[in-house]
């Protein structure tokens, strides 16, 4: 009946999450809100961290990519259940560093780390850098130097393969921003440079191929072009890699035209594919690193609304407007993103309405979603948008002045509120 497995209707026909009563939440936090399903996010860690126990003997480290979702309690929540977590900035890496995430099992990533983020990645000894330049690698090199320390690290590297939601292309991709390039020799050189640094600790090699991947093919094609190179490396430089981060990008369902495979068959798919490949060139098998953000978060999260207005515009469409929009969401107006939403107070009755939903920002892109099958609506109802717990909250802007909203975590019947919605004051704080 929904999108997630976590949401559900109770006796008086409202949407609960967790087993709290959604539109409870809305009444008693107000909207817009975000609701966080702990439950949801452990038990997608524990998907994860089993796949890797069952398919690759446990050796491996499943990290939370934090940008999809980043603030104190999500940190929390990656210790408790023994997560590595992947940063990419210095503001993700000093809200785990506040609540004691031990960040060596962290992962550093970025295509421009300022030298304060890389002073405070070797000072909070953060496990393992993503070097992604030579200009960077030089000056990592010479930070750790003055601090007498070495820097563990992995060299990004660009796989020259691209992954779509439905398919993959295998092409130069020379053309990306992020990291160091395969075909052109670049990753070689660049590999041997850092064997070069005195302070520097080359661990390994990571790849990332993209976001919302809904088939195995384009990872296992990854996993291939990496233990080729890994191969070069060893019969060429006699340089042993210890350490392959394959990265992130699961598909989750964010509609029911989503269909992605289990965890399990991707991690099966690429476990068999460094499996044979070690077997037959007779190489040690590397240590793993998979990093799902939007996989963990999103099915965890909703968001509620309040409609304030509805415009019908005879044979053209139903506009329905909402409290938020592209300032808590801004993925429609970015990506054109597909997300189901339903009534929450009506979440038992039978979706007859088709409607776009529009946000309250001053631009007409705003929109949740075109054309949306939704029970029928009026002022006052509350919306629920589902699989919002990723790329929501960490994408959201004060555009129009707007106060990002509060998010509250709901687990077993219970909900506590884990960030405040901003107040006006909040809005003042930096203005002089
Ligand atoms: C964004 C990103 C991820 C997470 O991607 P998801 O699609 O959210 O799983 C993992 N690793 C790197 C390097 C990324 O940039």
């Amino acid at each position: 009946m929904f999108v997630s497995d976590n949401l559900s209707v109770n006796q008086k026909g409202n949407l609960t999450i967790g087993g709290v009563d959604t539109v409870d939440l809305a009444k008693k936090y107000g909207t817009p809100l975000y609701v966080m399903d702990e439950d949801q996010i452990r038990n997608d860690c524990h998907v994860f961290q089993k796949s890797m126990e069952t398919y690759y003997d446990g050796q491996g480290l499943v990290c939370y990519a934090s940008k999809a979702f980043s603030c104190k309690e999500i940190y929390r929540i990656m210790q408790s259940e023994n997560m590595g977590i992947d940063v990419v900035s210095g503001g993700e890496l000093y809200t785990a560093v506040q609540v004691g995430f031990d960040v060596s099992k962290a992962c550093f990533h970025g295509n421009n780390k300022t030298t304060e983020e890389l002073n405070m990645a070797l000072d909070y000894h953060v496990g393992r850098i993503v070097v992604d330049n030579c200009y960077e690698m030089e000056q990592l090199n010479q930070l750790a130097a003055e601090k007498h320390v070495t820097a563990p690290i992995l060299l990004r590297i660009k796989p020259g393969v691209d992954a779509h939601t439905h398919n993959f292309i295998r092409t130069g991709q020379i053309d990306s921003k992020f990291g160091f390039a395969l075909e052109t020799g670049e990753a070689y050189a660049a590999v041997k440079q850092v064997l070069s640094y005195a302070n520097l600790d080359l661990r390994g090699l990571h790849c990332h191929i993209g976001s919302q991947i809904l088939d195995t093919e384009g990872f296992e094609a990854a996993a291939e072009v990496m233990m080729t190179f890994i191969e070069k490396l060893k019969l060429e430089l006699d340089y042993e890699t210890q350490d392959l981060n394959l990265g992130g990008g699961f598909g989750i369902r964010y509609t029911k035209d989503d269909d992605p495979p289990s965890y399990d068959v991707y991690m099966k798919a690429v476990a068999k594919v460094i499996h044979d490949f070690c077997e037959t060139h007779h190489l040690k098998r590397p240590f793993i690193l998979i990093e799902p953000g939007r996989s963990i978060s999103a099915p965890a999260g909703i968001t509620l609304y309040t409609v304030g207005g509805k415009k019908v515009i005879p044979n053209i469409r139903t506009y329905v407007s909402i409290d938020g929009g592209m300032c808590d969401n801004p993925r429609y107006i970015l990506y054109q993103s597909a997300y189901d939403a339903l009534v929450a107070n009506k979440a038992a009755q039978p979706k007859t309405e088709t409607v776009t939903i529009a946000g309250k920002c001053c631009e007409s892109g705003d929109l949740i979603g075109e054309n949306m099958k939704i029970q029928p609506c009026e002022v006052g109802d509350i919306i629920a948008v589902c699989a919002t717990g990723a790329y929501n909250y960490s994408m959201a802007s004060n555009y129009n002045r707007l106060q990002k909203p509060a998010v509250v975590f709901v687990k077993e019947g219970e909900d506590r509120l884990a960030i405040k919605r901003e107040t006006l004051d909040d809005l003042l704080r930096n203005d002089l």
